[in-house]
């Protein structure tokens, strides 16, 4: 029916569609009129969001030590430091900065904090970082391999490595001492991963990384996105979703005959792919957005849960092998 309506002049708002309303749970607080927020977590462990991606720090006597620093909140992070270090009665200034993982959208802010400071991260996140040659993102000169402890002024903090997961060098970053532990673009808390299970790299890493996260103890979860903390409850709904998208994808794997594809396309190999893996996809992805819609936010984009079923759809396919035939 628009098909007759529309014009070329239309506006492209009149092609936007209508979402379920966010679940007031998966709301933070309210940013400042400079557009951020920044909490306690606990002791001198803070946190700060602009709503959208989400950074930590630390304030101690010796120094702030500083996690990921997201160009979206940019110069915030330096208000954010400013009014914590007055409020607490210590110094300002920046001393460290640990990089969760190189991507430019959690890190590209990390050159606001001049030369002058120890940047951390994993022996890979280094290499990458001289790889990708951006100004934005100076390389840690302190790397690790597996583990690593940062001690500043008192407090203790734990690195580990578990392997690829969402990108090849994320990293554990465990607070003791704070109850807390952060772990960057896995569990978006109350809501669903965005495409291709959050732009992961490696499915099943990303997959295993939440059971990994729940072996440390901890009550405060630091996911890097949106606008409020984490709980143990949230990475438990996190892996229903997930594990109820490898449910329907088996269950989808098993009950499409691929056959008619091949018939229709012919000697068009891709076509016959194509049309089989997206019939495969959509079944799969229907009874979890169904599911989910109104539980965990943004479930019910379809592009969101049905790119996240595909990329596992794959993993199941190629890293465990599930429908392979070999000729007879
Ligand atoms: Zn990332």
């Amino acid at each position: 029916m628009n098909m007759t309506t529309s014009s070329p002049h239309a506006d492209s708002t009149t092609q936007m569609r209508d979402y379920l309303p966010v679940p007031e749970a998966a709301f933070g607080p309210a940013l400042n009129e400079q557009g951020y927020y920044v909490g306690r977590v606990e002791r001198n462990l803070f946190w700060v969001t602009d709503g959208t991606y989400q950074s930590a720090f630390l304030a101690t006597p010796d120094g702030v030590v500083l996690f990921d620093a997201p160009p979206t909140i940019g110069h915030n992070l330096r208000r954010a430091v400013d009014e914590v270090a007055a409020a607490e009665g210590i110094g300002n200034t920046v001393t460290h900065l640990v990089y969760s993982h190189h991507h430019a959208d959690h890190a590209g802010a990390a050159n606001l904090f001049g030369d002058d400071i120890v940047r951390i991260g994993h022996a890979e996140t280094r290499r990458l970082l001289l790889r990708d040659n951006d100004a934005t993102r100076p390389a840690p000169e302190v790397t690790f391999e597996d583990h690593y402890t940062l001690r500043v002024g008192g407090e203790r903090v734990e690195l580990a490595y578990h392997g690829p997961n969402h990108s090849p060098d994320n990293i554990y970053i465990h607070f003791p001492d704070h109850d807390a532990i952060m772990l960057i673009d896995i569990v978006n808390s109350g809501w669903v991963p965005i495409y291709n299970l959050n732009l992961s790299e490696d499915v099943p890493g990303y997959i295993n990384a939440p059971d990994q996260a729940m072996s440390y103890p901890w009550k405060h979860f630091i996911g890097g996105h949106l606008g409020r903390l984490g709980t143990r409850d949230d990475l438990v709904l996190h892996q229903q979703y997930i594990g109820d998208i490898i449910d329907s994808s088996n269950a989808a794997l098993g009950s499409i005959d691929p056959t008619p594809y091949f018939v229709k396309y012919g000697a068009n190999a891709w076509a016959g792919v194509a049309g089989y893996l997206d019939a495969v996809t959509a079944r799969a992805a229907a009874p979890v957005i169904a599911k989910y819609a109104g539980l965990l936010a943004a479930a019910d984009i379809p592009a969101f849960t049905t790119s996240t079923t595909f990329a596992i759809l794959q993993s199941i396919r190629l890293d465990q092998g599930a429908g392979s035939q070999v000729h007879p």
